[in-house]
């Protein structure tokens, strides 16, 4: 998980100071040093720990906290707050030119995630109804075009690409002129990266915008990278003056440093996080919801947002109705555990729920192999069973195991997690039906 190191810190801290009744400025004075500590060993950039520490500190010893019935809970108010505003505040959206055809140009040394992204966003903007180019640059790397042809293929979007030309801002300049004979509604150039920062690279992306004037020049930064990251987007914030970053790999076990310096360093906002290799694993970065994240508060928002895409709603409803009428069936269950699987680790889905901590999360692994084994299991039963387990004695649990290539235990295992599942989701249901009940959820 990214940011683990950094989470489990500035919560260790936190525990301390909610533990105290009032806090004196020793005690602040102690909590912002181990913050600052936490930060560094992220790999935050010095500069920007800083003058966070600093703006930390004033706030804390204002008057209002050390006065106020719950200081602990001020100061993590003020951390959560000053995060928020380090990653850039509000929320950027991807805007399109109102003129006509928009031009994204991705930018970023090479292994950064360019070509990866480039689908990912022609996916992402082809769900606004908008006719999405995709436009291959990268002359050095033989398998970049290629690689981009594949991927224009999952996602559905076209590639253009001309193998004969070498010179990449040609082919950038027939991109283009196809492009706007073809009435597309956005065009993405994915460029060439080198392994650092060379003058060449620089001069040739310079005269790519100068032919291709585009409307948003995005870098793409590996958030494994760490202090480097600052460098990098410094750099070519100003050659080409970037309109905003995307954070690649933050899925990745990082320490986080690249994504709390990057906006801040360069005053540009992050507009995407690249969270895995899949070409839907993309998110709007909200600086806010990452904050919370950090501090252990959970990211309820985007969950919720990842099971309303996710899910499909008439079969939410559907399920929902059988829990309500206690008809929940394993068969069903078992299409659960599916879409499940299409949301990505189950892991990933717990790391945003409030207090899920890695402290919380130890000891669970569903990944997902379990979720195979599980449906493995339910296939292997009769149809009468999936319909009503309580049948299923020990001599067929022993059977089921055999003929699904697992252990009873496993069987156990699953038929326990069901009913456990089952519970819960009428816990769920009962929600649903107050009047706070939006959640949605099957
Ligand atoms: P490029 O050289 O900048 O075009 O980079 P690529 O798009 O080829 O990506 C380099 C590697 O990073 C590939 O193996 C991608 O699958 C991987 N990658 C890209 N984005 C992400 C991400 O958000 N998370 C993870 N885990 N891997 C990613």
């Amino acid at each position: 998980m990214v940011f683990e190191g950094l989470s489990s810190k500035l919560q260790d801290t936190f525990k301390k100071l909610k533990g105290k009744g009032k806090l004196t400025e020793k005690d602040i004075k102690e909590a912002t040093r181990e913050i600052k500590l936490a930060l560094l060993e992220a790999d935050v950039n010095f500069k920007v720990v800083k003058s966070f520490v600093k703006n930390i500190n004033e706030r804390a010893l204002g008057a209002d906290v050390l006065k106020s019935l719950t200081p602990g809970q001020q100061v993590i108010k003020i951390v959560n707050d000053e995060l928020t505003s380090l990653m850039g505040g509000q929320p950027v959206k991807l805007t399109y030119s109102p003129k006509g055809m928009t031009v994204l140009m991705l930018v970023g040394l090479q292994g950064a995630g360019k070509t990866t992204t480039a689908g990912k966003l022609a996916a992402y903007i082809k769900k606004e109804s908008k006719k999405v180019l995709l436009a291959a640059c990268d002359v050095y790397r033989p398998a970049a075009i290629k690689q981009l042809q594949v991927i224009g293929k999952q996602v559905d979007a076209e590639v253009f690409a001309d193998t004969e030309e070498k010179n990449p801002v040609v082919i950038a300049e027939k991109a283009l002129k196809y492009a706007k004979e073809h009435f597309y509604d956005v065009v993405i150039f994915d460029t060439a990266g080198r392994l650092h920062i060379d003058e060449a690279l620089m001069d040739e992306l310079v005269q790519i915008k100068k032919s291709v004037t585009p409307d948003h020049i995005i870098l793409n930064i590996d958030s494994m990278t760490g202090q480097e990251a600052v460098n990098v987007a410094e750099t070519f914030n100003e050659k080409i003056s970037l309109s905003g970053v995307i954070l690649t790999k933050l899925d990745g076990d990082t320490r986080g440093g690249a994504a709390l310096s990057v906006a801040s360093v360069t005053g540009k906002p992050i507009l995407f996080a690249g969270m895995g290799e899949k070409l839907t694993d993309l998110e709007i970065f909200y600086p806010d919801r990452m904050a919370s994240r950090i501090l252990g508060m959970g990211d309820v928002l985007t969950f919720i947002e990842k099971a309303q895409a996710d899910f499909d709603e008439e079969k939410a409803l559907e399920l929902q109705e059988k829990i309500r009428k206690q008809t929940f069936t394993l068969e069903d269950f078992k299409q659960q555990l599916s879409q499940m699987k299409d949301m990505g680790s189950f892991k990933d889905i717990l790391e945003m729920m409030p207090g899920a901590g890695k402290k919380a999360l130890k000891g669970i692994d569903l990944d997902e192999k379990e979720f195979t084994r599980s449906e493995a299991i339910i296939n292997s039963m009769t149809p009468e069973e999936r319909n009503n387990p309580g049948i299923i004695n020990a001599n067929r649990r022993k059977r089921i195991a055999a003929g699904s290539g697992t252990r009873v235990q496993d069987v156990n295992k699953l038929l326990k997690g069901f009913e456990q599942s089952k519970k819960m989701m009428k816990q769920f249901s009962g929600l649903n039906n107050k009047k706070h009940g939006k959640f949605k959820f099957p």
